[in-house]
């Protein structure tokens, strides 16, 4: 497609695209009264104008019902997380057993590996990307050392070669192959945070699982962004969260995935808790755990309602959008927002000029572009935000900007290449 850097084009593109109407859902914050070219649906979502209206059924039910709300309410509050179930599994490409709602991101990941990292004898190793989000990082770390495993030895990190950005995928399989039957499991951001780089799910399952190990994906940067298929890709485990691209509110609910084969396996060591306890008989209150059969038997908690209608509302709107949509206006505006910045570099390149990292392949690449400015400092982001762009800035010289899809525009790319090509001026 012939792209072209003006205002016009982006408004026509913007007329043709399905999704156009979509971003009439959420609120969009302002700056200077107007409104602000917001990227950084990848670390927080807008909030659903629908939000608000879930969140006040609840709070509606409680003051009617009180505790009987559990039982009485519209959405009974003791199965309110199964309203979400498979919403959430259409995003992530799992079957309604294999996943659940329910804690947080880096609690979820933490429930996982205590049933699926299970060093015994010589398979002891961890393997994971280098610069990983400092959370999985620690996360990988403590789970390490609770073992009480050497970390050097055990924590082993595939990064990218001598002078790249990227992380080379025949590395990731390699060094699988080479750890062989010292390996335990596998555990990598689905998409890196920091430079958008898309991982073959698929490959690396088949690579971990040909050797023994078991393999899981921290998804916190692909779930709502990318089209999965956790279930066919074979995929251990998963976790995500739910407020990046899926606009679930600030630290809102996030999601598990077990794969079907795990679905009924009580003999699996895990930190248990009531709710996941088999809800027929879980009032019985018996000694001895019975897991709920699927995701659902690593639930700690009764569900956080508040929390939980939020990102319902949200779903609801991912289920109208549907995947197969979302991802390929996702496809499109990446690639036009990529043509923007290119255009304006090469337009100004007397001035330093950017250099997108993230992966021009669109199979390697979701709805973040993670922009190199060479020649350029914090001060050119500062710049920017002037102008109403929210973008990210990550230390020392990276913009991380994220066209989401639902509710992002091609006019809002026009007009950040307008907001950059001020800025470096
Ligand atoms: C955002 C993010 C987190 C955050 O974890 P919380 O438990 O939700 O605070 C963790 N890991 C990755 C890869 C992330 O992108």
């Amino acid at each position: 497609m012939n792209y072209s850097n003006t205002l016009e084009f982006a408004k026509e593109m913007d007329a043709k695209d399905p999704l156009n109407s979509f971003r009439e859902k959420f609120y969009f914050p302002t700056f200077h009264k107007n409104e602000v070219v917001y990227f950084t649906g990848n670390s927080l979502g807008l909030q659903p104008k629908t939000v608000e209206g879930m969140i006040k059924e609840e709070l509606d039910a409680w003051a009617k019902y009180g505790v009987e709300g559990h039982f009485l309410a519209e959405r009974p509050w003791f199965s309110y997380h199964e309203n979400l179930t498979e919403k959430a599994a259409k995003i992530v490409g799992a079957l309604p057993v294999e996943v659940v709602i329910t804690h947080s991101l880096t609690t979820n990941l933490h429930l996982l590996m205590v049933s699926f990292y299970q060093p015994k004898g010589k398979r002891t190793k961890i393997l994971c990307e280098a610069k990983a989000f400092p959370s999985d990082q620690y996360a990988l770390e403590s789970q390490v050392k609770f073992h009480g495993l050497d970390l050097k030895e055990n924590l082993v990190e595939v990064g990218p070669r001598e002078g790249e950005h990227l992380i080379n995928e025949e590395d990731i399989l390699a060094k699988i192959e080479e750890l062989g039957d010292e390996l335990a499991m596998v555990m990598i951001g689905g998409v890196n945070y920091y430079t958008g780089q898309l991982f073959d799910m698929e490959a690396i399952t088949k690579a971990g699982h040909a050797v023994g190990a078991k393999v899981g994906f921290d998804l916190a940067h692909a779930a709502g962004n990318i089209n999965l298929k956790l279930h066919d890709w074979g995929v251990d485990f998963a976790a995500w969260c739910g407020y990046k691209y899926l606009n679930s509110s600030p630290g809102g609910v996030s999601g598990m995935f077990v794969h079907e084969r795990h679905a009924y396996s009580p003999e699996l060591p895990r930190f248990a808790g009531w709710w996941g306890y088999d809800k027929e008989t879980r009032f019985q209150m018996e000694p001895g755990f019975n897991p709920m059969r699927g995701a659902e038997g690593w639930q700690l908690s009764n569900a956080p309602v508040l929390g939980m209608a939020a990102h319902l509302a949200s779903l609801n709107i991912f289920d109208e959008a549907g995947m197969e949509r979302i991802g390929e206006k996702r496809d499109a505006l990446t690639a036009y927002l990529e043509f923007i910045i290119e255009d304006i570099s090469e337009r100004n390149a007397e001035r330093g000029t950017f250099e997108i990292i993230t992966p021009s392949d669109k199979s390697k690449r979701g709805a973040q572009l993670s922009i190199l400015a060479h020649g350029q400092g914090k001060a050119l982001f500062d710049a920017l935000t002037e102008q109403g762009v929210i973008a990210d800035w990550r230390e020392p010289n990276v913009i991380r900007i994220a066209p989401a899809p639902l509710y992002n525009s091609f006019e809002d790319c026009y007009q950040f290449g307008k907001s950059l090509e001020n800025a470096i001026q």
